[in-house]
């Protein structure tokens, strides 16, 4: 009898064991080699705490206006959040040219995707209509070409090519395309025009734009001494702050994608330098796969990931791999419900939601 209920006890510890290496299975992460990169799996929530809110017996959202099912809304699913170095006339491995980038957006709304920021990314703070799924635009670097301005018979204007001027440009002919992108710039002279960065700084803020931390001089973070590190991230916040007084530097993107080795990392997230302290709610690395939905077990806003905008050496990691990707398992991919105050998941999703960061907003099960 005893020997039964051990092989009985033994069977149940292997079916639990095979139940949870299921539920973790996911799309293999083809990262390139990076220290950074090898860190252990976030932790999965306890059984039982995930799934309280009942599963809907109909598929209308709250309003009885979207048919959940029909648009297929998962606002658990994956967003890319797309990683560009320089806009440049040749093509190549860290650029993209003026045509490639406005043909990268052109696609993307053809596609369905609208563009949102960063911070309503990490905020969970997702306002795209229904049916429609969210990316998030950054530049490293603030190369000249990110922001380029042109002076003709003494007036300035936006150089159309450049990535400020190729959006704007969009955004014009696309009223309904979103707004958002964020640009990870060093110092001494972000954007390469000295005199005009004041007023680059405030026009990116006035029109939906965000400045992020790329360190000061760009310095390789998983090198320096951890005051050394503080020293950098602080003294970017300080040479912003001098133009933009009070500026919430609340992103950075790793020069490299090196952050910090082992508990050390912390240091990237917050720190303090000669007083000026730095609280980065989102640390982006250097690309590969698209990012999970805000809501899931998965998200951690310290490491996450991006999606190369290149076609070239891409091995399966950039912006049109992924497109297709999304294409071929549609399931994967954040589909909003058009309603900014509730979290609309199929039921195959439950129990990959993290309840501690819906923030008030409501969870919508349907069948
Ligand atoms: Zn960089």
């Amino acid at each position: 009898m005893k020997g039964l209920k051990q092989i009985i006890v033994f069977f149940y510890v292997f079916i639990i064991t095979l139940s949870l290496a299921a539920c973790t299975a996911r799309i293999p992460e083809k990262e390139p080699s990076n220290p950074e990169q090898s860190r252990p799996a976030p932790v999965e929530p306890e059984k039982g705490q995930e799934n309280e809110a009942p599963v809907q017996d109909g598929n209308k959202d709250k309003t009885g206006e979207v048919d959940l099912k029909e648009i297929k809304a998962n606002e658990n699913g994956q967003i890319m959040i797309l990683m560009y170095h320089s806009i440049g006339d040749k093509e190549e491995e860290w650029v993209r040219t003026a045509d490639n980038f406005r043909k990268d957006l052109n696609v993307l709304y053809e596609k369905g995707y609208r563009l949102i920021s960063l911070k309503d990314y990490i905020e969970n703070n997702i306002k795209v209509e229904a049916g429609y799924t969210p990316f998030v635009l950054t530049f490293d670097d603030g190369a000249k070409n990110h922001f380029n301005i042109l002076e003709e018979n003494g007036e300035k204007k936006i150089d159309p090519d450049c990535a400020v001027g190729i959006i704007e440009e969009f955004k014009k002919e696309h009223p309904d395309s979103g707004s958002g992108g964020t640009f990870f710039i060093y110092y001494p002279i972000p954007f390469r025009q000295k005199e005009l960065i004041r007023e680059k700084y405030e026009f990116l803020i006035q029109n939906g734009y965000d400045i992020g931390n790329h360190a000061y001089t760009h310095e390789n973070l998983g090198k320096l001494s951890i005051p050394d590190v503080q020293k950098a991230l602080a003294k970017n916040v300080m040479s912003t702050q001098e133009y933009l007084p009070g500026y919430d530097m609340y992103a950075l993107a790793l020069p490299f994608g090196s952050g910090p080795r082992g508990d050390n990392y912390k240091y990237a997230v917050q720190g303090e330098y000669e007083g000026v302290k730095y609280n980065h709610r989102a640390v982006l690395k250097v690309g590969s796969n698209p990012a999970p939905s805000p809501a899931n077990v998965k998200f951690d806003s310290a490491r996450l990931p991006r999606v190369r905008a290149s076609e070239m050496k891409t091995a399966g990691v950039g912006i049109y791999d992924w497109l297709q990707y999304f294409e071929k398992n549609p399931g994967k991919r954040y589909i909003s419900d058009g309603n900014p105050d509730t979290v609309a998941i199929p039921e195959s999703e439950a129990e990959n939601v993290d309840m501690s960061r819906l923030d008030g907003k409501e969870l919508v099960i349907y069948k």
